[in-house]
């Protein structure tokens, strides 16, 4: 519906003037005119005239049967009859018979309940003569004349003013894509459930489902046809749903759901629901010849078994879909107090994070990495930890990712950079100059002010960049794609060595892989764990292929978690390059470090005094 506001305002002005302020002034003066004169219509000149200005149509009716006993040239018009046929006007003297079904019972019942000396002011739609249905609104009085009691009163056309109100309405309450009820009408439709909730202890069930993968899906479709799926997808959601729950289009691809529900812990009626709803999505839906199947997220709170208001039961229906899609999507889940718990956990580290690179509770731990053939100490991994004063010792894979959805990344990322370049700077004298310190960078902060960071620091700390490595993980790595591969060619060029890190975990594929930098692959820990001494198993296969990529693209490969001697042999008999793991040290200090590289070296020397001896 295009209605321009300002054409908006100044229409309902004039209706507001047009409908109620001349008609009740006018009304005050015609009732007063009728008590006085009976039911003949006797109002001349100035007052005629008026009449006609606001359009107001007079009408006598037999208050018993209904029956018009008088009406005049203006109800005539509103009901589409003209006088010149007085059969059409006989025929239909009856009120009951223009009012509309929907309104007929209540009108007729508001007529007969109005008593003796009653003044009445209804709204009500008629069907016109030439079937058009016009809205009226009708004040009168009940009043008895000679031993007939009358109903008079005046009608005034109200169905522009009406139309136009349904379209407001419609406007401020419908989400005007799929016509489903929009946010603020759900809210207010989600206070009402949970009002009536604590009076009556009624259950509810809140659904919040979000379309997976959205972002890929607006880029299958094209934006021009986004919209046309997500009305189809509304459909299937109403089809779905029983007409006593209440569903709403919260955003893009975000819909929301109330489910009345039988007793507290009435946990199926949602799981049979989230099933259809899984089922339907994943039936092919026809859009411009495409053939599509989407799934769906849905996270859940139940009232008043997890809250009883409405921000908790959104946080919560919130807390359980970022898991699900945490998880890969496709699913539903209740929420749960675990969930509470990760949350705050989530909001700590979020508040904390920066104050603690401050307050010095963040700090570095270095694991070898050990050449295969000789057992040289190569390099060092830089690992971030956290000594937290309440929370004790929090792991890298706790805040990590944390830190890399709310972006806090790039500080913790400068500062891990800063201090492991501060402390590959001290070892120097005692290992040394090709042992190279590996940095963790997360794809999220490879911007062009991270790379300018790492040219600045390289300067301050007068390191030579081929001492350092950079680390990246998959994960991430594909979003913004074009982006972060022209910074890690930025850093490829300044001199850095590159490696993928956690190598076939993620998505990237062979041909983005061909376009990175890279001189090293890491395999991830994952794959070294289920190295069997069965020589056709999975493990061993994956260990194989990702060792031929390495040799195909020219890229040294690293094997990550080596714990015991069987899979630091098998991946030196495969031809890998170079490890990382228990089996040789976990993490430790800096100290730790140059302890660790000087004993290697003394026991090499002494195999090697060994071995010419
Ligand atoms: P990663 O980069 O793959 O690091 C290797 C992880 O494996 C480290 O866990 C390390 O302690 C652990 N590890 C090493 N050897 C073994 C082993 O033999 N067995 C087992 N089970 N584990 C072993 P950590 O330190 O907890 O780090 C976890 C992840 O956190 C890292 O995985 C990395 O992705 C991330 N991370 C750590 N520090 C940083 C950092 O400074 N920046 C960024 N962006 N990520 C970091
Ligand atoms: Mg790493
Ligand atoms: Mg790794």
């Amino acid at each position: 519906v295009k209605l321009s506001i300002w054409h908006l305002i100044k229409t309902l002005k004039k209706t507001f003037y047009g409908l109620f302020i001349m008609p009740l002034f006018e009304y005050a003066r015609r009732v007063v005119d009728l008590y006085r004169i009976g039911p003949a219509l006797d109002i001349k000149g100035s007052q005629q005239s008026l009449l006609k200005r606001v359009k107001l149509a007079f009408y006598t009716l037999d208050s018993s049967t209904l029956d018009l006993v008088v009406l005049d040239e203006a109800v005539a018009e509103i009901l589409d009859i003209s006088f010149e046929h007085e059969g059409e006007r006989s025929s239909n003297r009856n009120l009951k018979t223009w009012l509309n079904p929907i309104d007929k019972q209540r009108i007729v019942t508001c007529f007969e309940q109005v008593g003796e000396g009653g003044e009445y002011e209804l709204k009500y739609r008629i069907t016109t003569f030439k079937d058009q249905m016009k809205w009226v609104l009708d004040k009168g009085v009940k009043k008895k004349s000679q031993n007939q009691v009358l109903c008079i009163g005046v009608w005034k056309d109200i169905t522009e003013f009406e139309l136009i109100k349904q379209s407001l309405d419609f406007l401020s309450r419908k989400d005007p894509l799929t016509g489903l009820l929009n946010r603020f009408a759900f809210n207010d439709e989600f206070e009402q459930w949970v009002e009536q909730q604590r009076d009556k202890k009624n259950y509810f069930a809140l659904l919040r489902l979000q379309i997976d993968n959205y972002e890929h899906l607006k880029d299958t479709l094209g934006v021009e046809n986004i919209d046309q799926f997500e009305r189809l997808y509304a459909l299937k959601l109403k089809e779905i749903m029983d007409s006593s729950a209440i569903l709403s289009r919260q955003g893009v691809g975000l819909y929301c759901a109330l489910l009345p529900l039988t007793d507290v812990d009435d946990e199926m009626t949602v799981i049979n629901y989230c099933t259809l709803i899984q089922r339907h999505s994943l039936s092919p839906m026809a859009i411009k010849q495409l053939s599509l199947k989407v799934s769906a997220s849905v996270g859940i709170s139940l009232s008043p078994k997890y809250a009883e208001e409405s921000h908790l039961l959104t946080r919560q229906a919130d807390m359980a879909l970022q898991k699900v899609i945490e998880n890969g999507g496709n699913h539903y889940a209740f929420f749960s107090e675990e969930m509470n718990e990760r949350v705050r956990f989530k909001t700590m580290v979020e508040n904390e994070l920066l104050e603690a690179i401050e307050a010095k509770q963040l700090y570095l731990e270095f694991q070898p990495q050990v050449d295969m053939s000789a057992g040289q100490i190569l390099g060092a991994e830089a690992l971030v930890r956290w000594r937290h004063p309440v929370h004790g010792f929090i792991a890298p894979i706790d805040f990590i990712d944390i830190a890399e959805t709310t972006g806090l990344i790039r500080e913790l990322g400068m500062w891990v950079f800063s201090q492991a370049c501060k402390v590959r700077s001290s070892w120097a004298g005692q290992l040394p100059s090709d042992v190279v310190m590996a940095v963790n960078v997360s794809p999220i902060q490879l911007d062009e002010r991270f790379v300018d960071f790492v040219h600045r620091t390289l300067r301050q700390y007068q390191l030579p960049p081929k001492c350092i490595e950079i680390e990246v993980t998959e994960n991430h790595l594909m979003e913004n794609f074009k982006d972060r591969i022209s910074n890690l060619k930025a850093l490829s060029k300044m001199g850095i060595p590159l490696a993928i890190d956690d190598f076939g975990t993620g998505y990237s594929s062979l041909s983005c892989l061909r376009q990175l930098p890279l001189q090293k692959i890491k395999i991830d820990r994952s794959f070294v764990k289920d190295i069997t001494d069965i020589e056709h198993s999975d493990g061993n296969a994956i260990i194989k292929a990702i060792l031929a990529i390495g040799s195909s693209l020219n890229m040294k490969v690293l094997a990550e978690g080596v714990e015991v001697e069987f899979q630091e042999q098998y991946l030196k008999a495969q031809g890998c390059d170079a490890y990382q793991g228990y089996y040789f040290s976990p993490p430790v200090s800096s100290i730790g470090m140059i302890k660790l590289y000087n004993e290697q070296a003394a026991k090499r020397e002494e195999d090697g005094l060994h071995a010419s001896q």
